[in-house]
């Protein structure tokens, strides 16, 4: 860990550092099973950062003196770039779970983690944006509307009636045609001008078992990092985030961003991968970020359900660490470039 000589950096990572000897008792390896089987179990949720935090013996002793309040907080402040609005979803018991509890949950959860503001996806079919408005307005210094845009459905004028909404950036996926043809450039220069940062989904798509149609017409190759660097150059001003670094093509991600100061990634997805091997795919997305030195271009997503978040922040630590990455790096990561990128 780096130099700390702010104070306002030690209140923010490091105030809560006793949280970890607090729940050493915590001997589960499944701590998220219970999530939804009943409700939020503080203890249960922040046990996997226990794992990252470690200090110096000067910062130990100094948080000493920490006061219950204090110890209480997250350790890390992070803006959550990609939190798609809940729907309603199954637990493992059986029964249905509203979006309305999931949502409560996401928001404790991710406030107990350290969050400072959610970038929630109005992603659906159809899209959700007027839930996702109500809850801009219901929790603004939290909430950030991301509006879901439909490549080849929707009319570019969607990006005014969002940004309208109150939404401050926009997210798409499954594109018609490629991300980069001219017939979306409408959209973009729209959002360009509006100063809205553009989410894209990059690289392989989910494809649930047994579903497929040519009706739904999905390609992944649509979406691969390239088709990126042409619009980040026709729209210098527009930022583009590129959600999972383009996984499984990493390289050609980190090298977007390479050349491109108006690209961004998050490394949802494979951060926390789960049907392949965590350990190779990690190793393949070091080799692409620091080849390329994009660490600096990278920035916090989870992109996952409630019970998984503590994961995604523990993994992006530790990839992170690997990277060379000191505290104010990480802050940068964690935090920093979005506040920048909102405007925060
Ligand atoms: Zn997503």
């Amino acid at each position: 860990m780096g130099q700390i000589d702010s104070g306002l950096r030690r209140n923010d990572e490091l105030r809560c550092v006793a949280l970890a000897a607090q729940f050493d008792s915590c001997e589960s390896d499944e701590p998220y099973r219970v999530f939804f089987a009943s409700h939020v179990g503080l203890h249960r949720i922040l046990w996997p950062i226990r794992a990252p935090l470690a200090l110096s013996a000067g910062e130990k002793t100094q948080n000493r003196g920490a006061t219950v309040e204090e110890k209480s907080m997250a350790y890390r402040r992070f803006i959550d770039a990609h939190v798609h609005y809940p729907q309603t979803a199954f637990d493992p018991t059986g029964s249905q779970i509203p979006a309305e509890r999931q949502l409560q949950e996401l928001m404790e959860v991710e406030r107990a983690l350290g969050c400072r503001r959610l970038c929630m996806l109005s992603t659906g079919n159809p899209p959700v944006h007027d839930a996702v408005a109500r809850l801009i307005d219901e929790h603004p210094d939290f909430v950030i509307g991301f509006g879901f845009i439909r490549l080849g459905v929707d009319e570019p004028s969607v990006v005014d009636k969002l940004g309208d909404m109150g939404f401050r950036g926009l997210k798409t996926i499954r594109p018609m045609d490629n991300y980069d043809s001219k017939e979306y450039y409408p959209f973009y220069e729209r959002a360009e001008a509006r100063n809205m940062p553009f989410l894209f989904h990059t690289g392989q798509l989910f494809r649930a078992p047994g579903s497929g149609s040519r009706e739904e017409d999905v390609s992944t190759a649509r979406m691969m990092p390239w088709m990126l660097d042409p619009i980040a150059r026709a729209f210098p001003k527009l930022t583009l985030i590129g959600a999972h670094l383009g996984s499984p093509s990493f390289a050609e991600a980190a090298w977007v961003a390479r050349w491109n100061e108006n690209v961004y990634w998050d490394l949802s997805g494979p951060i926390t991968v789960r049907y392949g091997n965590r350990e190779v795919v990690h190793d393949m997305m070091y080799q692409a970020v620091a080849g390329a030195g994009i660490t600096h271009k990278l920035v916090f997503g989870s992109d996952v359900t409630p019970p998984e978040i503590p994961d995604v922040v523990t993994a992006y630590d530790t990839f992170l660490d690997r990277l060379g990455a000191d505290s104010l790096d990480k802050d940068q990561v964690f935090y920093g470039n979005m506040a920048r990128i909102l405007g925060i």
